[in-house]
């Protein structure tokens, strides 16, 4: 078996991928061994299956506060993402241009270089030290020759929330479809559909205690929408593929699991959270939270540990066996700050000594003082030798 290391896994990554839950495993295991059909056939054996898929559907959409008919089931939250777009794009022919933040994710933003190239203009909104949306700056880009807006609904690195409502009216002034990437929020936050001007939203599972490899796509109804995969008729002709039964199944259940946390997760996991950034502030010198902390997901903390590379201390975390971040996953491995850090202007000393914590609902308070006892001779030692370092 493969194991991380001696210790005992301290898992604050959850805003990288989510541990499966014991009760989703559970859910989702029947649908790998004993009800294996493919929910399209006309025998009993398959077709069975399919009343499953509507069940999660139902579960999904009671989360959301949406109708079922409103969730299509897809393969991650990037191909949400992607089916998105290029659905409006298909809508407004004629309209050529695409708004997005420049804090979104690489799912996001490396799909606008691809349209780039492609010929489409992608206008990205500035954000302030706080990580801040420029509303004035989206207001003023936004016209009628903008097919779709995309603005996550909130940050994976920062946490921060941004105002989607208001930007989806913003959009339908000037008659552009309104798209959010809603990864990070879904089972951390209450999400209410019912009076949404939100046209399309992503989420994805392994985000929220589900496996990898299953996503989906909200799309209002009345929202005309385009399929990202042609083939069979499945997802009622919007995704063709034969469906990940188990991972949508998986996905049901863990929708009902947030549900029934989400009061949990803006109590006792921010109190987790809370904790680990007020006694590492306290106790270490020269740090800053980066993000708009008053307006964020209760998972996230985002500190800057000045001065020294946030690569080392992630190494010395993780012989602790403690696993955090440092940007994010997407661009650990190479040496350039997160682009969300930078577009917030966070100094380059701070950039580069920045770890993100991200507790979900399986975490504890030993595990906040195991960091916090470790932590700050880990900072001491690193800025003992770092030539940037005048302590
Ligand atoms: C993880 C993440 C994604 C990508 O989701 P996948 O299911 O891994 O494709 C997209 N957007 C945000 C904000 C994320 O955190």
């Amino acid at each position: 078996m493969m194991s991380a290391s001696d210790n005992k896994t301290i898992y604050v990554d959850n805003n990288a991928t989510t541990k499966v839950a014991p009760e989703v495993l559970e859910a989702m295991y029947p649908f790998l061994t004993e009800f294996y059909g493919n929910p399209s056939s006309v025998h009993t054996f398959g077709g069975q299956v399919a009343a499953h898929i509507e069940d999660a559907r139902a579960k999904v959409a009671a989360l959301l506060g949406a109708k079922p008919h409103e969730i299509l089931f897809t393969s991650c939250g990037t191909e949400s993402d992607s089916s998105a777009i290029y659905s409006a794009l298909y809508q407004c022919p004629n309209k050529k241009k695409i708004v997005v933040s420049k804090v979104e994710h690489p799912a996001i933003l490396n799909l606008g270089q691809e349209l780039e190239r492609r010929g489409y203009k992608v206008e990205t909104v500035p954000v302030d030290s706080k990580g801040r949306l420029d509303m004035e700056r989206l207001e003023e880009m936004v016209d009628d020759k903008t097919a779709v807006v995309s603005v996550m609904w909130a940050n994976n690195e920062t946490g921060n929330i941004y105002p989607v409502e208001q930007i989806a009216e913003i959009a339908e002034k000037h008659g552009a479809l309104f798209h959010t990437d809603a990864v990070q929020v879904v089972g951390k936050i209450l999400i209410d559909m019912a009076d949404s001007q939100i046209d399309m939203f992503s989420l994805s599972g392994h985000k929220l205690h589900a496996p990898k490899g299953v996503g989906a796509l909200y799309i209002r109804r009345g929202t005309r929408f385009r399929p990202f995969l042609a083939g069979g008729h499945q997802e009622r002709n919007r995704r063709a593929g034969t469906e990940n039964v188990p991972g949508i199944v998986a996905l049901g259940k863990a929708a009902e699991l947030a549900n029934d946390n989400i009061d949990f997760e803006n109590r006792e996991v921010r109190e987790l959270r809370d904790t680990l950034e007020a006694r590492l502030t306290d106790v270490i010198p020269v740090t800053r939270v980066n993000g708009d902390v008053d307006n964020r997901l209760p998972n996230t903390s985002n500190i800057s540990f000045e001065f020294i590379e946030g690569e080392s201390i992630l190494m010395l975390l993780d012989r602790l066996g403690v696993c955090a971040s440092s940007g994010s996953a997407c661009t650990t491995g190479s040496l350039e700050p997160s682009h969300v850090l930078r577009a917030m202007g966070v100094p380059y000393t701070a950039a580069h000594g920045a770890i993100r914590f991200s507790f979900s609902r399986y975490n504890t308070m030993e595990d906040v003082d195991l960091i916090c006892s470790e932590l700050p001779a880990i900072v001491k030692r690193l800025r003992d030798i770092s030539p940037f370092w005048k302590g």
